[in-house]
């Protein structure tokens, strides 16, 4: 079947068939992610006899390390390899990676853990682009798009992130996996799943037309030729290096802050030298992208505590109030229900507004993001309001206010990755959607130690002194999200103008 990029674009109805395909390779690639994502702490700490305080540090590092290589990923991308064989190449790595781990887990974890970010450095910022490259330029069907991605997304965080570390403590099929084995099996599982996503993908492959093929080289006569081989070889090569150099510096906890000190600044010069070669619509579209990518440091730094802080308030402060539920169960997994009950709704809510003229623009919608992410917090610092004399409050009211985050999360994500691929010039779509989610990288970096500065209450200190320095580390966090969106909206006539004619 040999579609051209016309006959792709030009699709009827509300999203184009190959959304679907992209759907499920990167549903079950989240699924292998946030399965070994969600086993890594755990496992450090009952099997490696690793202490608390090393196994949160040791699992911040592998975040970073993860998200910092989407950027190399993606420009490995656009110069190299092209999207399909960057993908390909990551989801090799990811299945190498959990395989060591199914494997012996116990003796090379870090082995197998540094495979796994490699791999999802070139994986995971060149399929969302792939999905960007389904829509013309100016069809207001793509955040929609996007949106319904993000449930993808979800779905597969939701699933590993539950299944494989219930698998590998023994919560699940324990009758039928011997005690030794669980862990085996459980890394096992995220193996499997990877190599479904890439089956799946190699059949999507044939709808997508010349949607990430390799790159040509432009010679000085104007004349295209292939990329040489060597190259595309070296790129297979250096990734493997950096295998090791990534378990040396995941090991030590101090190297991540170098590494994060110094790896923002040199992205930024390399972004700047990039825009020094385009005229000065792209480098103004640029602009306008790099303004979006710093406001998303911000906005995961307040969102991530739900890994780190709100976890600890989940453990102390909430009670059983919503279906008997446990409070941490519904921190880690609340967010991704909600965003599979919304996505497609407010995708479709976007399209339903865009008839009827009135769909705000992204900056708007990223403004808005803020403030629902600030009321979000706002309402879980009115949790205190709730707390009985032993300093515990309503998980139920937590829901909420985790309902309401999660809008927002749906006016920021999926629009920031949708706006990266239409304010990309065409040779730097990886490398900006690789930047995307370096931004997440160093969001996570502030997250913790936002968490660390708030964690300020002693460990015996009571429940209610516990609950009155979180929540009123929340209501702060709050005022700052609100204040984000405020002078988002404030400088959004700026932002449009550095946009052209970008929605
Ligand atoms: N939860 C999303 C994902 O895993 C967000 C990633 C991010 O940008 O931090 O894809």
């Amino acid at each position: 079947m040999n579609l051209t990029l016309e006959q792709i674009q030009d699709f009827k109805g509300k999203y184009p068939r190959q959304i679907w395909s992209l759907f499920f390779s990167e549903m079950w690639e989240r699924f292998c992610f946030y399965g070994m994502r969600g086993m890594l702490v755990f496992f450090m700490i009952s099997q490696l006899k690793f202490n608390e305080v090393d196994a949160n540090l040791q699992y911040g590092a592998t975040q970073a390390f993860v998200y910092a290589f989407t950027f190399v990923g993606g420009i490995f991308a656009d110069k190299i390899l092209g999207f399909r064989k960057s993908l390909f190449w990551g989801g090799l790595l990811m299945i190498v990676g959990s395989m060591i781990l199914a494997t012996n887990p116990h003796d090379y974890f870090f082995l197998g853990i540094s495979f796994t970010v490699v791999g999802t450095g070139f994986f995971k910022p060149n399929i969302s682009t792939m999905v960007g490259k389904l829509y013309k330029n100016g069809d207001n069907r793509t955040d929609a798009g996007f949106s319904l991605f993000y449930a993808g997304i979800n779905l597969g965080a939701l699933l590993g992130g539950y299944f494989c570390v219930a698998i590998g403590k023994g919560e699940m099929f324990s009758n039928l996996i011997p005690e030794d084995k669980r862990w085996n099996v459980a890394f096992g599982l995220a193996a499997v799943v990877m190599v479904i996503s890439l089956v799946n993908f190699i059949f999507t492959q044939r709808r997508l037309g010349p949607i990430g093929l390799q790159p040509m080289q432009i010679l000085k006569n104007g004349q295209e030729v292939a990329i040489a081989k060597w190259k595309e070889y070296g790129v297979y090569v250096l990734s493997l290096i950096f295998v090791p150099l990534i378990m040396i510096m995941v090991a030590k906890p101090e190297y991540t802050d170098y590494f994060m000190y110094t790896v923002g600044p040199l992205t930024l010069i390399y972004l700047f030298y990039e825009m020094s070669l385009v005229d000065k619509i792209e480098r103004n579209k640029l602009f306008a992208a790099l303004v979006f990518i710093i406001f998303s440091i911000v906005f995961w730094g307040i969102y991530e505590q739900s890994g780190g802080s709100l976890s600890i308030f989940a453990a102390h402060n909430l009670n059983q109030d919503l279906l008997g539920l446990d409070p941490n169960g519904v921190n880690n997994s609340g967010g991704a229900f909600f965003i599979l009950l919304v996505a497609i709704p407010i995708g479709l809510l976007w399209i339903w507004l865009n008839k009827k003229k009135l769909e705000p623009n992204t900056i708007i919608k990223f403004g808005l993001g803020f403030i629902f992410l600030g009321l979000g917090f706002y309402a879980i610092f009115a949790t205190k309001f709730f707390a009985n004399a032993a300093g515990v409050t309503s998980l139920s009211i937590f829901t909420v206010a985790l309902f309401i985050i999660t809008l927002g999360e749906m006016c920021i994500s999926p629009i920031g990755l949708s706006i990266m691929t239409k304010l990309s010039t065409q040779k730097l779509q990886g490398m900006m959607m690789g930047m995307w989610f370096l931004a997440s990288a160093y969001g996570q970096y502030v997250a913790g130690l936002i968490g660390a500065n708030m964690a300020t209450a002693r460990e015996d200190a009571s429940n209610i002194e516990k609950l009155t320095t979180y929540t009123s580390g929340y209501k702060d966090l709050g005022l700052y999200a609100v204040i984000a969106g405020i002078v988002l909206i404030v400088i959004s006539p700026l932002v449009k103008k550095l946009m052209h004619e970008v929605r």
